[in-house]
């Protein structure tokens, strides 16, 4: 057993002052179960916890690290920065050089950059009502936009891992006008759209899931939903918090030529930092305050350390697209070869992968939404999480998160991912 007596040790201490001991339920283990192993330092593709264990890690920030921990190139931009310019609340020429940036590689006409994807999210569908002048949106079962009042229903990622119903605190006003659909199915669709006929504002969408696990959409059924909104007068908003400048560096709207009306940023955006951003056609974007009506503002954004390790990180993406490649041969190796040890322990699971994003769903054959998610068995999973993170790896502590590979991992690393899945029997 690892010697991890400083972790628990901080998070008792941590559970005196902090709810549940942790800023973001995700980082808890209540859903695997054990206490969290608090981390002091983090180079590469490893984290070192406060006990001094090493792990390769899988988690990368929920999704920033995309080039590994501590990339010299980003922690330079971080340093020269904050010689300079710490926070301003005045306009900078970082920020117009980041919006630039962003609107060229994601083939968008206007950004707004604030703090948070859930500021993002949540600020994109306040524009969408007001643009469209209605009320109502279509959100998908197990997919997570942040924690604004309104997406708090049937939510994925840390909602989904507690289990939590109902979240507490949410009015029934306040998600009266959100609609539900399952991933992956057209009709649910349609139905909505005949039932609540010129009263959808918009569909926001994870083009590709990844608070349920990791979800692929189905052969053109994000060209469907395009069309359908097309049809309906209503906009396409695609949250790319997860997916933007990781799948590809135009994220899904790339992979699968669609062109969203409005889209959501966060996570590799920022390298690391707090940043969110959503962007998208200037006709609707110029109604966003100042030059429009709908108001949206923060102390902090477009803060210039933020954009520091932001723009450095889309930079080296956007200069070194075999990035890009290489992420990809490591997430299907890992695929394939836990696909083959897991198949000769006669371990039933499924894995979905694209890009540098997967998942291992056990018990199933086949994840395609939220319902199939949860049926998979979260007992093997828990057991296959404790087992890994003994042997040294740390994944997400919870069958509803994707695993975020960096480029920073190595064949030797791939290679101890697999030998130490190898061990592991149910
Ligand atoms: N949208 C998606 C798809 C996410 O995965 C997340 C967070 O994981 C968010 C929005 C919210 O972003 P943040 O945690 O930065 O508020």
């Amino acid at each position: 057993m690892k010697n991890i007596t400083k972790s628990t040790n901080l998070f008792s201490k941590a559970s005196q002052f902090i709810p549940g001991g942790v800023n973001s339920p995700v980082r808890s283990f209540n859903s695997v179960g054990g206490t969290p192993i608090f981390i002091e330092k983090a180079k590469g593709a490893y984290l070192f916890d406060e006990d001094g264990n090493k792990y390769i890690d899988l988690i990368n920030s929920w999704g920033p690290m995309i080039l590994g921990h501590n990339h010299y190139e980003v922690v330079n931009a971080i340093k020269e920065r904050a010689d300079d310019a710490i926070s301003f609340g005045t306009p900078t020429r970082y920020e117009v050089e980041m919006a630039e940036l962003i609107c060229t590689i994601a083939n968008i006409d206007m950004v707004r950059l604030v703090c948070s994807g859930t500021e993002a999210c949540m600020s994109a569908i306040r524009l969408a009502r007001a643009y469209t002048q209605k009320d109502k949106f279509i959100k998908f079962e197990g997919c997570y936009h942040g924690h604004s009042d309104a997406f708090l229903v049937k939510a994925g990622s840390g909602v989904a891992s507690l289990d939590i119903k109902n979240v507490s605190g949410v009015t029934n006003g306040a998600i009266k006008d959100t609609l539900l659909a399952p991933y992956n199915n057209l009709e649910a669709l349609e139905t909505l759209f005949t039932e609540n006929k010129n009263k959808i504002a918009a569909i926001i969408i994870e083009p590709v899931a990844g608070n349920m696990g990791c979800i692929t959409p189905k052969e053109g059924y994000l060209k469907a939903v395009r069309a359908l909104c097309d049809k309906n007068n209503c906009l396409l908003i695609f949250d790319e918090v997860m997916t933007g400048f990781r799948l590809t560096i135009g994220g899904v709207q790339q992979l699968e030529n669609i062109k969203a009306d409005l889209v959501t940023y966060g996570k590799v955006i920022g390298g690391g930092l707090p940043i969110g951003a959503f962007g998208g056609k200037k006709e609707i974007m110029k109604h966003i305050a100042p030059s429009g009506a709908v108001y949206q503002a923060g102390t902090l954004s477009g803060n210039p350390i933020a954009i520091s390790a932001g723009y450095k990180n889309l930079k080296i993406l956007q200069e070194r697209p075999e990035i890009y490649v290489h992420l990809e041969k490591k997430a299907v190796y890992l695929k394939q070869n836990l696909t083959k040890v897991f198949n000769e322990n006669n371990i039933k699971h499924t894995i979905n992968q694209v890009g540098s994003m997967m998942s291992i769903h056990f018990g199933v054959n086949e994840v395609y939404d939220f319902e199939t998610s949860k049926q998979s068995s979260q007992e093997t999973f828990n057991k296959y999480f404790h087992h890994m993170l003994q042997n040294g790896v740390h994944l997400p502590p919870s069958s509803f998160e994707s695993w975020f590979l960096s480029d920073a991992l190595s064949q030797e690393d791939l290679e101890e991912i697999v030998s130490i899945s190898s061990k592991f029997k149910i």
